[in-house]
């Protein structure tokens, strides 16, 4: 029989291509999230809204499934969690501890948790050209304020679940994850989506206002490679918490500069140094992750940028804001 298996975040970018990546595989799918998915009809076979900061709603969410992939929270890019720490913080402690406890009082087998490579110490991470960071770096803690507090804090009780009630959980760190259907505007969008939806609105040759001097390093990860990695996670024994990312360091000019290549446009790069950069450099060690599942995240920047930029492109010239171009006149 299909194993039956619950997306929370399922209207979200992550979550929708996770559910099609599980439908894909045979499983059957329930969706959950606050909201729709915004750009095409999710692939669950149902698809149920609900707010996972009451207790009742996860119940109801994890009714008789045998696995759950829990990605819904709160939380954008750099802009959105540097200043919503409070919200942040409350909404998510609140989804997060709902849905463990729903998960062990109907008896799923196992619950895998979205982390992020937000809960690493920012006293490593001060300088561009960062040591990548291994899974026991994660203390003495100094997480990312708000967001990255609550997610450390969700890692440990999914360990508590599983010492006191053998619940099986598994923690994965995204480091910065990209592609199409993810948020591209609005304030919640992050540094790849913003950049191919500056690119795309500006003339060649036009300027793209960059937050930082754009010497802050990260590493970014094709959406494709991220539902691979947590389906092969989700499937290992390990427990432990583990990074999900690639380790192709790249300055945050030099990702405009990939950005533009596949727009095909020049651009001018201005600088906004009062904008948010968040830690000077992060990147991923995958040392554990070869180790645990015999795969890592392989897709460039160069392969995966392109088809994300069309895709925002379109989006664009959808909603009028990129004029057609008017033929010419022989
Ligand atoms: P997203 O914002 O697109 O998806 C999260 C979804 O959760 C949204 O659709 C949102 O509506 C939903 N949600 C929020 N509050 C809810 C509530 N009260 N009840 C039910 N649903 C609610 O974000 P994403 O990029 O798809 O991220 C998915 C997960 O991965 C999140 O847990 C995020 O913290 C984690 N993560 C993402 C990245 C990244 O680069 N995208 C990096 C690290 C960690």
């Amino acid at each position: 029989m299909a194993t039956r298996a619950l997306v929370s975040g399922a209207g979200g970018f992550i979550g929708h291509h996770l559910v099609k990546h599980l439908v894909q595989k045979g499983y059957v799918v329930r969706g959950v999230d606050i909201k729709s998915p915004e750009y095409e009809p999710s692939a669950a076979a149902n698809f149920e809204l609900l707010d996972l900061r009451h207790l009742e709603n996860a119940l109801i969410a994890t009714r008789g499934v045998a696995e759950v992939y829990h990605l819904g929270a709160d939380m954008g890019g750099i802009g959105y969690i540097t200043t919503s720490h409070a919200d942040i913080a409350r909404n998510n402690m609140l989804i997060n501890a709902n849905m463990l406890e729903a998960a062990r009082l109907n008896g799923a087998n196992r619950f895998l948790f979205s982390s992020s490579a937000c809960i690493y110490p920012q006293y490593l991470q001060t300088l561009a050209d960062v040591t990548p960071l291994k899974e026991e770096d994660a203390y003495p803690a100094d997480p990312e304020d708000g967001y990255g507090w609550e997610k450390l804090f969700m890692e440990k009780l999914c360990h508590y679940y599983r010492e006191d009630y053998h619940l099986e959980t598994r923690i994965v760190r995204f480091h910065n994850v990209y592609g199409p259907l993810g948020t591209y505007d609005g304030g919640k969008e992050k540094a790849p989506a913003a950049i191919c939806r500056k690119v795309a609105l500006a003339a060649d040759g036009g300027e793209v206002e960059l937050w930082g001097d754009g010497e802050q390093t990260r590493s970014f990860m094709y959406v494709e490679d991220c539902v691979e990695g947590i389906f092969r996670i989700m499937r290992s024994d390990y427990p432990l918490p583990l990074n999900l990312g690639t380790d192709e360091l790249v300055t945050i000019n030099q990702l405009a500069d990939l950005v533009a290549s596949a727009a095909g446009k020049r651009i001018v790069k201005r600088h906004d140094l009062s904008g948010p950069q968040g830690v000077r450099g992060r990147n991923s060690d995958n040392t554990k992750l070869r180790e645990v599942v015999n795969w890592e995240p392989r897709t460039p920047l160069r392969e995966g940028l392109p088809p994300t930029y069309r895709w925002i492109e379109s989006q664009l010239r959808k909603a009028g804001r990129i004029p057609e171009p008017v033929p010419s006149r022989i």
